[in-house]
C-alpha cells in the first residue's frame, strides 16, 4: 500500500520536483544540517530543572560529540499538580547553558502567545505530541521562521501529522523536521509508554522531503530500552534521534519529570558512536 499526498498539499507546491528526486530537504539548526547525509542526534534532559543539572547534562551531550541540546522549560503534563517546568527561568538557564557550551538549543513551546519569547532563546521550536493539532500554535511557529520540530500526536495518523506540518508551511516556513515518538495502542498497555512506529519513516521519506527524527525515549519509558530502539530507528533510515539524557544515574531521585527514561552518558556515547558509523541517510 503506497500512501499519497493530497494534490492540494502545500508541501507538494514547495517542492514540485520531489516526486522525481525524492531527496530530503535538509533543515539547518545552529550550523548542523538535519536531513543531510549524516544522522543528527539531539539530546538533553526532559525538563530544565536547575542550572547545575542542565549544565551537567549539556556537558555529557557535548562530550558525546553531539551539537544540539534539548530541554523543556514549559512542560506539557497530564496533571496540573505536576511540575510544569521552570518557565521563564528555564529559558534563561537554557540561554546561559547554550552560551557556555556552544550547543544549539531545542525547546518546546506550548502557548501561541509565547512563541516569540521562546524563539528568542531556541534555535529550533519543539511542538509536542499533545500540541500537534493546536493550529494557532502551528501558525505562530510558522510565522517565527524558526526551524520547527513537529512531534507526532500519539494517536495521529500520518495524514493528520502531515496536515499539521502544512499549517507551518502555509506561513512560508518550510524548515520543518518531523519526529516520531511512539503511538499509543491498547495492546502495549502495562509494559511500555507507546509503540515506536518505525514503518512511518519510510512512508515519510517517500511522501515528503521533510527530515524525520525518532524519539525512542517517550516510547520506551525506561532508559534501559532506549539504546536498542535508537539503533533500530537508525537502521530504519531515520535522519536522527531526539533522546532524553541524565548526567548520572544518581540524579534520577531528584528529577521531577521523566526520571526513568533519561540515558546515562556512557549509553549516549555508544549511541552517538553507532550513529557515526551508520550509512549516509540518502542512500535508498
Ligand atoms: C518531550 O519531548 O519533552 C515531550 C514532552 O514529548 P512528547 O510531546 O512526545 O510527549
Ligand atoms: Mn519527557
Amino acid at each position: 500500500m503506497e500512501p499519497t499526498l493530497p494534490e492540494l498539499s502545500v508541501l507538494r507546491r514547495f517542492w514540485p520536483g520531489f516526486d522525481d528526486t525524492r531527496t530530503t530537504h535538509p533543515v539547518r539548526v545552529g550550523g548542523i544540517a538535519i536531513g543531510g547525509g549524516d544522522p543528527v542526534i539531539i539530546a538533553g534532559p526532559c525538563a530544565v530543572e536547575s542550572y547545575e543539572q542542565t549544565l551537567a547534562v549539556a556537558c555529557a551531550v557535548r562530550g558525546a560529540g553531539i551539537g544540539i541540546l534539548r530541554g523543556g522549560a514549559f512542560k506539557p503534563r497530564t496533571y496540573p499538580g505536576s511540575f510544569q517546568g521552570l518557565g521563564e527561568e528555564g529559558l534563561e538557564i537554557l540561554a546561559q547553558v547554550g552560551r557556555e557550551t556552544g550547543l544549539a538549543i531545542v525547546t518546546e513551546v506550548l502557548d501561541p502567545r509565547l512563541v516569540e519569547r521562546v524563539a528568542a532563546v531556541a534555535d529550533m521550536l519543539q511542538i509536542g505530541s499533545r500540541s500537534m493539532q493546536n493550529t494557532p500554535l502551528l501558525i505562530e511557529a510558522g510565522r517565527s521562521g524558526k526551524p520547527v520540530l513537529l512531534k507526532r500526536g500519539w494517536s495521529a495518523t500520518l495524514d493528520e501529522w502531515l496536515g499539521a506540518a502544512e499549517y507551518v508551511a502555509c506561513e512560508g516556513n518550510t524548515r520543518i523536521v518531523l519526529c516520531e515518538r511512539g503511538i499509543r495502542v491498547p495492546a502495549s498497555e502495562g509494559y511500555a509508554r507507546a509503540v515506536l512506529d518505525l514503518n512511518v519513516i519510510h512512508a515519510i521519506r517517500t511522501l515528503t522531503p521533510l527530515p524525520v527524527l525518532v524519539d525512542p525515549s517517550h516510547a520506551a519509558g525506561r532508559w534501559e530500552r532506549v539504546e536498542s530502539l535508537a539503533r533500530a530507528a537508525l537502521a530504519a533510515s531515520a535522519h536522527g534521534l531526539l533522546i532524553e539524557a541524565v548526567a548520572a544515574d544518581t540524579d534520577r531521585a531528584l528529577l521531577r519529570s521523566d526520571a526513568e527514561q533519561g540515558i546515562p552518558p556512557d549509553v549516549l556515547e555508544r549511541i552517538a558512536g553507532y550513529a557515526r558509523l551508520s550509512l549516509p541517510r540518502n542512500s535508498r
